[in-house]
């Protein structure tokens, strides 16, 4: 063993450099449970594991509103700020099952967020590489009651069994309220020098973050996953519904993050582009879905998804009319574009507001 690779204890004896592998979001609870071990002498690697519902990187890179945000993948930020090794890993096909057929069920929308948790410990110690490499832990960052449903006291434990990683996993936040890990009775770390946060508040995070001199992390509004939000939840289980059966692929839930989605009869629904990212955004699936655009005034470009004939083609243009800069207008032309690139006109009266029923949005 090199010296680079140990440290002395006090009895002079080398005693092994640990090595942990951290869950790392992007936000800012993982950059800080990284942070603490790293402060005590141990070996951080990171894992950040796309699964496609991921916030950002799609509706902050498409929408135009959105310009002046800075675009960054955070999960590679966080790896920068703490210099430490990141392994991203695409779930996205496993992950199916875990968002399909959650064995402890959903929380408040369709975020299947305990056996999430499992999978994504699961897979971080299943991992071949981190037992071949010597890795002793894991790191998450989850602080108890922060998230109603899997960020419980009596949820922790089932974490960490059901992955298991058993008690090689370690919340550096909330450890202080927990049963003491491995990591901790082995003396790899100090108890000590973790953390007893509980609770919705952010504040002694926000604490931390000062004290370590992080002052610009992501603090997305509604999470950093869109299973977390009740429109994106509510689009999901249309799509299902409308389908006769719960699958996506992932061109299906990256398509649920744009636009606006109306449904005006339960065969078929019409993704209409809000502004001018996402028009470009949803050119990408031209080939893929029958689309309409405006061609006598400018108007969003809409895709058709599902099952249609001809006057549910009408049906769909006098929709997007309604959308375009024609919409007071007698008629509008619209150019009806199939994904095999044939394509045909057709003028029609734009639909009056209100008929555009409220419950077609979904
Ligand atoms: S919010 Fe999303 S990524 Fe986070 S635990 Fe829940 S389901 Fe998993």
């Amino acid at each position: 063993m090199t010296q680079a690779n140990s440290i002395q204890t006090s009895n002079n004896a080398p005693q092994k450099k640990r090595k942990a592998v951290a869950l790392i979001s992007g936000g800012l609870d993982s950059l800080l449970a990284a942070k603490v071990i790293q402060e005590q002498g141990i070996h951080v690697e990171g894992i950040n594991f796309y699964t496609g519902f991921c916030v950002e990187g799609h509706t902050h890179a498409i929408r135009k509103k959105d310009k002046d945000k800075q675009k960054r993948n955070n999960a590679l930020w966080v790896a920068e700020q703490l210099g430490i090794k990141l392994h991203i890993i695409d779930i996205s096909e496993e992950y199916k099952d875990i968002v399909l057929n959650p064995k402890h069920g959903y929380g408040a929308n369709l975020n299947p967020c305990l056996d999430c948790k499992i999978f994504m410990v699961n897979q971080a110690q299943a991992w071949a590489w981190a037992e071949e490499n010597g890795f002793d832990f894991i790191i998450t960052g989850e602080v108890i009651g922060q998230r109603p449903k899997s960020q419980r006291k009596e949820t922790m434990p089932i974490i960490a069994r059901e992955s298991g990683a058993e008690d090689r996993l370690l919340r550096p936040l909330c450890a202080k309220n927990l049963m003491p890990t491995l990591p901790e009775r082995e003396g790899w770390v100090d108890r000590e020098q973790l953390y007893d946060f509980s609770g919705r508040s952010r504040k002694p995070q926000f604490e931390l973050a000062k004290k370590f001199g992080f002052d610009d992390f992501a603090q997305p509004a509604g999470g950093c996953c869109f299973l977390t939000d009740a429109n994106y939840s509510a689009k999901l289980a249309d799509l299902w519904e409308a389908r006769g059966e719960r699958r996506y692929e992932l061109d299906d839930i990256m398509l649920l993050k744009v636009g606006r989605h109306i449904r005006p009869k339960p065969n078929f629904k019409l993704i209409v582009s809000r502004e001018e990212g996402e028009n470009n955004f949803l050119k990408g699936y031209k080939k893929q879905f029958t689309s309409i655009h405006t061609v006598s005034h400018g108007g969003p470009l809409t895709l058709l998804d599902g099952s249609f004939d001809k006057e549910d083609i009408k049906l769909a243009a006098q929709i997007v009319a309604r959308y375009s800069g024609g919409k007071s207008a007698d008629a509008v032309t619209v150019q009806i574009e199939n994904f095999n690139g044939t394509s045909y006109v057709m003028d029609v009266p734009p639909m009056p507001a209100h008929e555009v029923k409220e419950e077609w949005h979904v």
